[in-house]
């Protein structure tokens, strides 16, 4: 198996390259964001608990996104090729369940790091806004998304580059060249694994 974590800021292009990854490797894509909001317009009683948290541009509490992400894991198919999280762990608890559960599974995977400059994700978030409709894509959500990021998300490159697992690729440019780089890094990987 070959398994991916992604990070990086709101609007770094997680999502995009997450699904470049999957039709190219046949790795699974979970994205905890994407979750959370197909909760919110299931309409369940949990999707309007969460539903204010989403748009103010908050973090929704570290034991729910465990036992969310430690589902995702129990309920992977054997034929898994592997998988990447797209937006979890998003804080340095997030990061110690997430080693401890990859321990007990005796799973790996590694961290990618996908860096862009702030003014371009503004730019970005900006745009998607026009057709998202995602009630946190608007400046003032953006600008606390970018906060909380830096205070409780980018510790997490830390955590992992302590650990010898952390790689990182520049965002700024064109989809496909963003994905030139990730792709070649993970063509490495693959080939290590085997
Ligand atoms: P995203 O689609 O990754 O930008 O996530 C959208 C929103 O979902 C975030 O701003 C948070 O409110 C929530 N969210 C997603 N992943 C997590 C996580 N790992 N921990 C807490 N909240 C999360």
């Amino acid at each position: 198996m070959l398994n991916f974590i992604i990070t990086g800021a709101p609007g770094c292009g997680k999502g995009t390259q997450s699904q470049l990854l999957e039709q190219k490797y046949g790795l699974k894509h979970f994205s905890t964001g994407d979750a959370l909001r197909a909760e919110i317009a299931s309409g369940s009683a949990l999707g309007k608990e969460i539903d204010g948290i989403l748009a103010a541009g908050n973090l929704v509490s570290d034991d729910f996104m465990i036992k969310l992400i430690g589902n995702f894991i129990d309920t992977l198919p054997t034929s898994c090729k592997g998988f990447i999280l797209d937006g979890f762990p998003r804080t340095i608890v997030q990061a110690y369940a997430l080693t401890q559960l990859f321990e007990q599974k005796q799973i790996k995977a590694y961290l990618l790091h996908i860096m862009v400059d702030e003014p371009e994700v503004v730019k970005r978030i900006l745009k998607r806004g026009e057709s998202s409709g995602r009630a946190d894509d608007n400046l003032e959500s953006i600008k606390h998304r970018l906060k909380v990021y830096h205070e409780q998300t980018a510790p997490i490159c830390r955590y992992y580059l302590a650990r010898n697992n952390y790689f990182v690729v520049n965002g700024n440019f064109e989809v496909e060249e963003t994905f030139a780089q990730i792709d070649m890094l993970t063509a490495l990987l693959q080939h290590a694994e085997q």
